[in-house]
C-alpha cells in the first residue's frame, strides 16, 4: 500500500535526460504504471532530451517541474553534467539517474542540491513516481523556507533601522533642548543670586530660546509628517505663492555659515522662478539635499546648486538641482536609494544617517505633482534633482528637455 498523500500540484512535468532509448522507454512505462496503480497521484507530462546541449535547448525554453538526469550523455560525463544543468537552471529540482557503478557520483550530486538519485534497475514505478515529486514538494518547501528567511531577516533590519532612527531622533532633539535648559538655568541663578543679567543679555538668552525652540518645532513637525507617510497618509500640502530662486538662495545663506570645507555655489536662471508650492515642506527637501551633500562630502568640495526652468511634454518645470563631488552611491544601491530608512552600503556604519530623509523628500515632492532623481558614481560624486510643475508659460530660451531628458535650448526648435 502507498501511503503517501497526494502533491500539491496535479500535473508534474518532467525532462528525462537520458541518451539511452531502453532506459527512456522504460522510465516512460513506468511513469504510466505509477498513473494507473496510484490514480490519485499527480499525473506527469515526459519530455526527453538525448544530449546536454539539447536539455539545455529545451530549459531556455521552459523550465519542467523536475528533471530525470542521467549523469553519463554522450556530450557530458559525471558529476559535472549535473552542475551544468544545476547552473543553466538553478529553479527545477534534479533527481539523479545513475548507474550502480557510479553511485558514488549521484550520492556527490546529492550533497551537492540534487533531491534524490535513483540506481537504474533497483526502483519500481511507484517509487519513481514518488521520487519525482518528493523532489517537487522540497525544492517547494525549500523555497518557502528561504523566503521566510529572507522576509524575517528583511523585518529585522527595518526593526534595526527603526531604533537606529530613534536613537538619532532622540539625540537630534536633545541638543536644542540642552541650549535652552542652558539659558533658562543661568536667568534663574542670577535672578536667585539676585543679580539679574544686564537686559541686552536677557534680550540675546530670549532670542536663542526662542530661536531654538522654533527648531524644537520644525523637527516636531518634520517627525509627524513622517510619522503620517508611515500611516499611508498623505500631507495636508500648504499651497502658496513662492518664489523658488529666493527660498534656495535664502537656504544657501543658513548654510554657508555651517561649512568652511565646502564650497556653495549658486546658478538660477531665470532670476525668479514662481508657482504655488509648500516653502515649508520645500525648505525641509532643499536642507535634506543640502545636508547630505555636506555629510556625503567628508572632504569637503564645491556643492553646486542650480535652479532652472525646464519645458517637458507642453508644461513649464521647475527644476533645482544639487550637486556634490562627494563618496557617491554605489550602483546597486541606487534603486532603493529613496526607500524608508534605506542607507547604502558604502556609508551604513560609518556616517551617521537614519534613512529617511529622502523617503520623505519623494513624498513631499511627489505631492506637489514634480519629481525627484539621482545620477551618482561611486567615489566620484551624486547629483540630486527634483523637478516641480509651475503654471509658467513657457519662453524663448527655456532649456527643452525631450522625453529621454536630453537638453536643449527652446529656441533651437521649430
Ligand atoms: P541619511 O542621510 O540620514 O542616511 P537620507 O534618506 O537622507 O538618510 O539618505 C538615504 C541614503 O542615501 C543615505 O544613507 C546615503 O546612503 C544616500 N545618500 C543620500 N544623499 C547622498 C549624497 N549626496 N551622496 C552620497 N550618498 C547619499
Amino acid at each position: 500500500m502507498i501511503a503517501t498523500p497526494p502533491a500539491t500540484v496535479s500535473i508534474i512535468s518532467v525532462l528525462l535526460v537520458e541518451d539511452n532509448d531502453a532506459d527512456a522507454d522504460l522510465i516512460s512505462e513506468q511513469l504510466q504504471d505509477a498513473e494507473l496503480e496510484c490514480p490519485d497521484w499527480p499525473r506527469f507530462t515526459l519530455t526527453r532530451a538525448g544530449r546536454l546541449s539539447e536539455a539545455k535547448h529545451q530549459l531556455a525554453a521552459q523550465c519542467p517541474e523536475v528533471i530525470l538526469l542521467d549523469l553519463s550523455l554522450p556530450d557530458s560525463v559525471g558529476y559535472s553534467t549535473f552542475e551544468q544543468v544545476a547552473a543553466f537552471c538553478p529553479t527545477a529540482p534534479v533527481v539523479v539517474l545513475s548507474g550502480l557503478d557510479d553511485a558514488d557520483l549521484a550520492v556527490q550530486a546529492v550533497r551537492h542540491g540534487a533531491q534524490d538519485y535513483l540506481v537504474k534497475g533497483t526502483f519500481s514505478a511507484p517509487a519513481l513516481s514518488r521520487a519525482l515529486r518528493y523532489a517537487v514538494e522540497r525544492k517547494h518547501a525549500d523555497e518557502v523556507r528561504s523566503k521566510l528567511a529572507r522576509d524575517r531577516a528583511e523585518a529585522e533590519a527595518a526593526l534595526q533601522a527603526r531604533d537606529a532612527f530613534i536613537s538619532a531622533i532622540a539625540h537630534d532633539l536633545k541638543n536644542p533642548l540642552t541650549v535652552i535648559k542652558g539659558q533658562a538655568d543661568r536667568i534663574g541663578r542670577r535672578l536667585l543670586a539676585q543679580q539679574p543679567l544686564p537686559t541686552d543679555s536677557l534680550e540675546a538668552a530670549a532670542q536663542q530660546i526662542s530661536t531654538t525652540a522654533l527648531q524644537m518645532h520644525s523637527m516636531i513637525d518634520e517627525l509627524l509628517d513622517v510619522a503620517r507617510l508611515e500611516a499611508g497618509h498623505a500631507l495636508d500640502l500648504r499651497l502658496e505663492p513662492t518664489d523658488l530662486v529666493s527660498l534656495v538662495s535664502t537656504v544657501l545663506e543658513q548654510f554657508r555659515d555651517r561649512t568652511a570645507q565646502h564650497e556653495l555655489v549658486f546658478q538660477a536662471e531665470p532670476a525668479n522662478l514662481a508657482g504655488s508650492w509648500d516653502s515649508v515642506r520645500l525648505t525641509r527637501v532643499l536642507c535634506n539635499l543640502l545636508d547630505n551633500a555636506i555629510k556625503y562630502s567628508p572632504r569637503g568640495g564645491v556643492i553646486r546648486v542650480r535652479v532652472t526652468r525646464e519645458f517637458v511634454d507642453n508644461q513649464t518645470w521647475a527644476a533645482v538641482s544639487v550637486e556634490d563631488c562627494g563618496v557617491g552611491i554605489p550602483p546597486g544601491d541606487l534603486p532603493r536609494i529613496f526607500d524608508r530608512f534605506y542607507r547604502a552600503s558604502n556609508v551604513a556604519g560609518h556616517i551617521a544617517g537614519t534613512g529617511i530623509g529622502l523617503g520623505a523628500a519623494r513624498q513631499i515632492v511627489e505631492q506637489h505633482g514634480g519629481s525627484i532623481d539621482v545620477e551618482s558614481h561611486e567615489g566620484r560624486g551624486s547629483t540630486f534633482t527634483l523637478r516641480l510643475p509651475t503654471a509658467a508659460d513657457r519662453e524663448p530660451g527655456v532649456v527643452v528637455r525631450d522625453s529621454l531628458g536630453a537638453a536643449e535650448p527652446s529656441n533651437a526648435t521649430p
